[in-house]
């Protein structure tokens, strides 16, 4: 571990924000501001001077889509480019799912880090840019952290935790050791966007020597892809844009090397996961924790999942501590891990799959053969288009009613009645980040029971009361009432004809598992 200096040990404690969050980039952002809705004071500390301009992920699926839903988020990206279908490792998907967002949505990375960075600076996010942290050091109930300033000199930050959300290569977890285990690159996918060619389209080609594709966009720069079937990935990531052009010929037969070259780099099917997503008091997310080959909008999405996942945790356990509830705050935050880490290692499997599909070479013509068989019978279908909308990620949060772990789904909601009667949705509800005792009983005496229920808890969880309304009202016949969490997980539920008296007893418990002791007690 590269330790804060004997200065930087030796001064008075001293707390510069209760989280810093390491890294602006789309998971960093989305966690910041999720950290300010919990009211946590947040420091996000980022090494460029200006934002990205690079050509990145470009693909929202379903499960991100709400997730922006549920902050009011979407409006800001105008209208998204929208295709119903994607693919499993080239192999044409249908994504169609239940829900408002089913299919693949294009939103360039520029466009989606823009959005997030002006949420959260309208949250009250504090971003250093030009800030670059090189060295961490726990110390006892808080972090300490160096960062070098654009002007050359260190900065020193203390904060009760650290995320680090510094990207695939990331410099925390160099500098806490943390064990990153999984597979080495076997195959590689070479990438540039190109001005002043004209190549035909190609999705997905499959050639004699590999795999090429092709895309342009509207400003007439095209994005190249390609795979030279058996070549050996190059040790540095940054193969220049000759080595594209050269494989692209010996592959497509085209020249494209007369062009501009915009970007060139590779990725490859590497595959590793941090074997904890927690090390004390410095958490780990999005790129930093995983990587895998980026295919189809997998990296991006996953990443953002894992900030909603974890921002309302990490504001309650930082309320928590300072409450004195420091069991509390520990056993909340170690389900970030128990939960993400499972949800990672999915995609990484998947992801793994779909490489082989992608990269292999003739020698997988007769799995893809198969698969392209067997992912048109509708079960089949549902099941990938479910795991790659990231719709179906489910928490083992015990329970035995059908949604719990689930996120719920998303259905449009009446509330109140006469003059104060109003629609809302499942997602409108979870605007402010707080937890909601969502009561569909429309029972007059069991819903005064379920609001007093929830009133030690005022502040972080609110109980409405509401009916379910067309179109997708049959998305919740089987809820009387459930407690959703700030990220819309599911964390109990009843079913329409549960009894109201176990009900209850089981909704205080569910409350205080997730949100902790109440402030005062319950009635
Ligand atoms: C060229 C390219 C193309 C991609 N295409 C796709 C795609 O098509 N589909 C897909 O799903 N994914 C794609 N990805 C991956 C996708 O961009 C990432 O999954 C996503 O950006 C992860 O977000 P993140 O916030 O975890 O990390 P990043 O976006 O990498 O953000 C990390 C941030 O941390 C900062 N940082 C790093 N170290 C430090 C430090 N020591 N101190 C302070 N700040 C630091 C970095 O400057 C950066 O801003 C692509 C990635 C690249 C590079």
């Amino acid at each position: 571990m590269n330790a804060v200096n004997t200065a930087a040990k030796t001064r008075a404690a001293r707390l510069d924000a209760d989280v810093v969050v390491v890294g602006a980039g789309p998971v960093g952002l989305l966690l910041a501001g999720e950290l300010r809705l919990g009211g946590a004071d947040v420091l996000v500390l980022e090494r460029l001077l200006e934002p990205t301009t690079e050509s990145r992920a470009s693909t929202l699926h379903a499960r991100t889509l709400e997730i922006l839903d549920a902050r009011g988020l979407l409006a800001g990206f105008g209208t998204l480019p929208h295709d119903p279908r994607g693919h499993f490792g080239g192999i044409p998907l249908d994504l169609t799912v239940p829900g408002p967002y089913a299919g693949q949505w294009k939103a360039p990375q520029t466009l989606t880090e823009a959005r997030l960075a002006s949420w959260a600076a309208d949250l009250g996010v504090r971003l250093l840019r030009g800030h670059e942290v090189r060295a961490v050091e726990p110390v006892e109930g808080h972090v300490d952290l160096v960062a070098r300033t654009p002007d050359g000199t260190d900065a020193r930050v203390r904060a009760r935790y650290a995320v680090a959300a510094d990207g695939q290569d990331s410099t925390l977890r160099g500098l806490l050791g943390a064990d990153f285990p999984g597979r080495p690159a076997e195959r590689e996918l070479l990438r540039a966007d190109v001005s002043g060619v004209d190549v035909p389209d190609r999705r997905f080609e499959r050639l004699d020597r590999g795999l090429a594709i092709a895309a342009r966009r509207g400003d007439g720069v095209t994005r190249v892809m390609v795979n030279e079937f058996g070549a050996q990935p190059s040790p540095d990531r940054s193969p220049g844009f000759a080595t594209v052009a050269d494989t692209w010929k010996r592959v497509t037969g085209e020249e494209i090397g007369h062009g501009t070259p915009l970007w060139a780099g590779s990725f490859d099917d590497s595959a590793r996961q941090l074997a904890g997503y927690r090390h004390g008091r410095v958490l780990f997310a999005g790129d930093a924790a995983h990587r895998h080959l980026p295919v189809g909008g997998q990296a991006l999405n996953l990443g953002l999942q894992d900030a909603f996942n974890l921002g309302w945790k990490l504001a309650a356990a930082v309320r928590a501590e300072a409450a004195g509830a420091h069991v509390f705050a520990g056993t909340l935050l170690d389900t970030y891990h128990a939960e993400r880490h499972p949800a990672g290692r999915q995609v990484l499997t998947s992801v793994r799959a779909q490489a082989l599909l992608l990269l292999g070479g003739p020698e997988v013509d007769p799995v893809r053969a198969v698969f392209e068989e067997l992912i048109d019978l509708p079960p089949a279908r549902r099941h990938l288009a479910g795991a790659v909308s990231g719709l179906d990620t489910r928490y083992d949060l015990g329970g035995d009613h059908p949604l719990t772990g689930a996120p719920i789904p998303h259905a449009a909601l009446r509330t109140g009645a006469g003059t104060t009667a109003a629609v809302t949705s499942s997602a409108a509800l979870l605007r402010a980040g707080h937890g909601v005792l969502l009561d569909l009983t429309g029972d007059d005496v069991h819903g005064e029971r379920l609001a007093r229920a929830v009133a030690p808890w005022a502040g972080h969880v609110r109980h409405v009361r509401a009916r379910a309304a067309e179109p997708d009202a049959e998305r919740l016949n089987v809820v009387g009432a459930a407690l959703i969490r700030p990220d819309g997980h599911v964390a109990w539920a009843i079913g329409p004809d549960a009894t109201p008296a176990r009900a209850l007893a089981a909704a205080r418990r569910a409350l205080r598992r997730w949100f902790g002791p109440p402030a005062r007690s319950p009635q």
